[in-house]
């Protein structure tokens, strides 16, 4: 028997009632025992299209020995019950069911991710989860789900917006600061110039390291509620460093990086903006021919450009530096753990990466 933790909202037509046959309809289905329904609460809608009611939100426990594509069919089959229209995203609905945990399986298919992957910055999932699950499990998060509740509930929320250039973490940043009056710390990756050694000098790199970190410490020292964006970590600049410094002179950054970290918290969140290898090709060519202009957004892309002009050592040198984000985001770096809540957002659609970086801050607080 699996243990399967379902998140509920609702917020058109009789949201209460909805919520209750849904859970009424999942109670009487074969194979799913109701093992505990929290509360609901009224929330406000986050990300979607403008002017919608206020949801009721709500979790669930059951016990089942259907297999998670057969669980998320059931939810599927309640939806349409209970007429779910699904016109635009994050539209409103009249019910919505997630299936946020299967015991501590993850499962990333085309129809079906598991855990649900923006579960972790979002308050309206996590508080009715946690008042019925609390010592559940998140198997990537490696925590409680209680535990998870407890990293966003907090006054100071420092978010990190991780992602090679090209991704344009800087312009997301840049919004979700501006639209939650949060704090911007902006990382000065090394960019060539017209001095390409520059960015090739242990010393450019130790400075934008330090500045960077000096600047976030500041922001983690102040008291009272606040939030920080910043569009970098140690571990991004690390890996960016990676494909321009000898071995020796990484070492070195390295070393300056550690002595600098007591002085940061843990990131609350990051925001992964993933690429794939065609938009990043792209994204390249289209800086190589605007680069004379001033309206390059992904005028970040400089430094590799520059120092790689050839497209295709451009573009694997992305590849690697986001390969090496993706293995911190793992837990692979034994330096500095990533954070509880990883929200990745597909890069490749730039107003769509914007609204979903928005809605899951906004879903924190
Ligand atoms: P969000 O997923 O951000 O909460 P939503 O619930 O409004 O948005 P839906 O329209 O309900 O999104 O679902 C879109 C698709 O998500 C579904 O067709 C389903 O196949 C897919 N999906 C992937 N993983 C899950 C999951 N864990 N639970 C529910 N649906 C999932
Ligand atoms: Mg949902
Ligand atoms: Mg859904």
């Amino acid at each position: 028997m699996a243990r399967c933790l379902i998140g509920c909202g609702s917020n058109r037509g009789s949201r209460r009632d909805q919520l209750d046959r849904a859970v009424e309809l999942l109670r009487y289905m074969p194979g799913v025992t109701m093992q505990a329904v929290s509360r609901y609460r009224e929330t406000a809608p986050v990300g979607g299209p403008p002017g919608q009611r206020a949801f009721l939100n709500g979790a669930c426990l059951i016990e089942t020995d259907l297999k998670p594509h057969d669980v998320l069919q059931l939810l599927t089959a309640v939806e349409n019950t209970l007429h779910r229209e699904r016109e635009e995203r994050w539209a409103d609905r009249t019910i919505d069911l997630d299936l946020l945990l299967y015991d501590d399986l993850i499962v990333d298919s085309e129809d079906l991710t598991v855990p649900h992957p923006r579960m972790a910055t979002r308050r309206f999932v996590l508080e009715p989860a946690a008042e019925i699950a609390a010592e559940l499990h998140h198997p990537i998060a490696a925590c409680t789900v209680k535990e998870l509740l407890d990293n966003i509930a907090t006054h100071a929320l420092l978010i990190a917006i991780v992602g090679v250039p090209g991704t344009a973490t800087s312009e997301i940043m840049d919004v979700v600061a501006d639209s939650l009056m949060a704090h911007a710390v902006h990382a000065n990756v090394p960019h060539p110039g017209d001095d390409h050694s520059a960015s090739r000098c242990l010393a450019t790199w130790r400075h934008a390291v330090t500045t960077w970190s000096e600047a976030v410490a500041t922001d983690c020292r102040e008291e009272g509620p606040h939030i920080t964006v910043t569009n970098a970590w140690c571990e991004t600049l690390l890996g960016a460093a990676a494909e321009v410094l000898t071995p020796d002179d990484q070492a070195s950054l390295h070393a300056h990086a550690d002595s600098l970290r007591h002085s940061l918290m843990r990131p609350t969140a990051a925001l992964f903006l993933h690429a794939d290898e065609a938009t990043l090709r792209e994204r390249v060519a289209f800086h190589l021919r605007q680069a004379s202009r001033h309206t390059d957004v992904f005028a970040d892309l400089a430094a590799t450009t520059i120092l790689l002009p050839a497209l295709d050592d451009a573009v694997a040198s992305l590849l690697r530096m986001q390969e090496r984000i993706e293995q911190w985001l793992r837990g692979g770096s034994s330096r500095c753990p990533p954070p509880r809540a990883v929200v990745r957002i597909d890069a490749g659609d730039l107003p769509q990466a914007i609204a979903e970086a928005s809605a899951a801050v906004e879903a924190m607080l």
